[in-house]
């Protein structure tokens, strides 16, 4: 029994932002609510969705913008990994060093760690430890599925050149926790397009150890 998805893009950064849900129960998690949240609210609203959880990949401003309009659409409580709670809590003035604008995230409700089952109608979402792009990142993956923030993009990885950023803690992150994956399992990453655990594992040059293009946003 596998878990609804759907992907929005939106704000300035174009940020994949990601409702997951149940169909029997209607429940819903949110991950990485971007700027323009409001779009994702009301696909949840016209679905009657319930969201229940607010999942943070990692404490980005550009992947918490929309924690705030999204608690208080639905009352879920905010997740995220306590390494990146001052990230978290410093993300208004984040965004403002790129000239943006967004509501500060609400405290978390609770911290996601390695091992965490996160239970979704009949699914659940397990929660991988995948630091390196931020010291508190983590990919979330549910059979078939892997939602892998900035750790992970097609043909790229994230930049960790910013605060707290580690590139050989995000390419041991990769190649450790997520090239352990089935081949299969479709990423959907915090930015850009959708691809597979195997075509990464096969073509990815950042893992393998050459140079080539990065994304750049934070
Ligand atoms: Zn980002
Ligand atoms: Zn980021």
């Amino acid at each position: 029994m596998s878990l609804n998805i759907k992907a929005f893009c939106l704000g300035p950064l174009a940020n994949n932002g990601y409702l997951i849900w149940d169909e029997d129960s209607k429940e819903a998690f949110a991950v990485d609510p971007p700027m323009d949240a409001e779009l994702m609210a009301s696909f949840a609203a016209r679905s009657d969705l319930r969201v229940t959880k607010i999942l943070n990949t990692h404490g980005h401003f550009d992947h918490i913008a929309g924690n705030a309009l999204m608690k208080k659409f639905s009352g879920a409580g905010v997740f995220i990994h306590k390494a990146d709670l001052g990230l978290l809590k410093r993300g208004a003035a984040h965004a403002e060093m790129f000239g943006l604008e967004m509501d500060p995230s609400p405290p978390p409700d609770g911290f996601l760690k390695e091992g965490d089952e996160l239970i979704l109608g009949s699914g659940k979402i397990m929660v991988l430890e995948t630091p390196g792009h931020t010291p508190g990142g983590v990919s979330f993956y549910t059979e078939g599925d892997l939602f892998s923030g900035d750790s992970l993009f097609e043909g790229s990885i994230g930049r960790t050149d910013l605060e707290g950023g580690d590139l050989d803690s995000l390419v041991d992150s990769i190649r450790t926790k997520l090239f352990a994956l089935p081949p299969e399992t479709l990423v959907h990453p915090g930015h850009g397009p959708e691809t597979t655990i195997g075509r990464e594992m096969g073509g990815n040059p950042f893992v393998g150890g050459s140079a080539a293009r990065r994304r750049d946003q934070p």
